[in-house]
């Protein structure tokens, strides 16, 4: 019998933009909110994500937004941005995943703006978007971080839409901050409670129910991470990381690096794999 490989082996990363109104010590990308806005064009995203599905070998079947900060767009008005690439994800039958840092729960109104916003496309495709949410020691973000949490919580419509994952790192002051994170759910209302080994969380509030993750991350030696000596060793794995910068550079599993130029992404992956045999 043959056995038809179906495992996937590449997922693809977007960075949309290197500004950040973060300034951590860890940052693989030095972001910072000095740096310009500089979005990734829509139409970019959709022939990116177009190419890579159809690159003829099994990919992941969801694409994650990273920064500098995602969010970057609603910051500066453009509130369409974001809803557009996640419904351009969903129409390719891929799932949006966003990296944030959640500075928006700070402002409430821009939160459920942008939480309604991300729903909707969720609802109308039945496809959940997810958000990664980092809650380590370098991170100064857990109250913005919870106020998130909460509007979702609150709403049934929103908790159906988001599965979020906490991103901390493998450190004892990250775990700790973790917990410390989980109290101040626990103050404002929500049940929060560890329900696997896998790093699956039940949360509830009211009627409202969700599953949320909580995930070790890995620091690149690249970016402040570097300069401050704070990397950690990226264990080789079998699924191939391919991201794509805002300034049309494409750097495999953090490493091996090119331009898009005029190639398709399925021959550029074709390009880097050589250099990482
Ligand atoms: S680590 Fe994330 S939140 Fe911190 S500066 Fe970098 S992009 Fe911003």
């Amino acid at each position: 019998m043959v056995r038809l490989d179906v495992t996937p082996r590449v997922n693809l990363a977007l960075k949309v933009t290197n500004w950040c109104n973060l300034n951590c010590a860890h940052c693989c990308e030095r972001s910072h909110a000095n740096e310009p806005f500089n979005l990734m064009p829509i139409d970019k995203i959709e022939r990116y994500i177009c190419e890579f599905k159809d690159m003829g070998i099994p990919v992941w079947d969801y694409v994650t937004f990273t920064g500098g900060e995602t969010m970057a767009p609603y910051y500066i008005g453009h509130h369409k941005y974001i809803p557009t690439v996640a419904d351009i994800c969903a129409k390719n039958n891929m799932s949006a995943c966003f990296k944030t840092n959640a500075l928006w729960g700070n402002k409430l109104i821009l939160s459920g703006s942008i939480l309604k916003s991300l729903a909707d496309i969720a609802h109308k495709h039945d496809r959940q978007i997810s958000l990664d949410i980092s809650i380590d020691e370098y991170h100064d973000n857990m109250n913005a971080a919870a106020n998130v949490v909460n509007q979702i919580m609150n709403s049934q419509y929103l908790s159906a839409a988001f599965p979020v994952s906490f991103v901390g790192l493998n450190t004892p002051a990250s775990q700790y901050k973790y917990q410390e994170f989980a109290n101040i759910l626990r103050q404002r209302g929500i049940y929060v409670d560890q329900m696997d080994s896998d790093g699956s969380i039940i949360m509830s509030k009211g009627n409202n129910l969700n599953v949320m993750f909580y995930e070790i991350g890995t620091l690149s030696r690249l970016g402040r991470a570097a300069d401050n000596e704070l990397t950690q060793h990226i264990p080789n794995g079998y699924t191939d990381c391919l991201m794509i910068t805002n300034d049309d550079q494409v750097i495999l599993n953090h490493k091996h690096k090119t331009t898009v130029a005029n190639k398709t992404i399925g021959q550029v992956y074709n390009e880097l794999i050589q250099k990482k045999r």
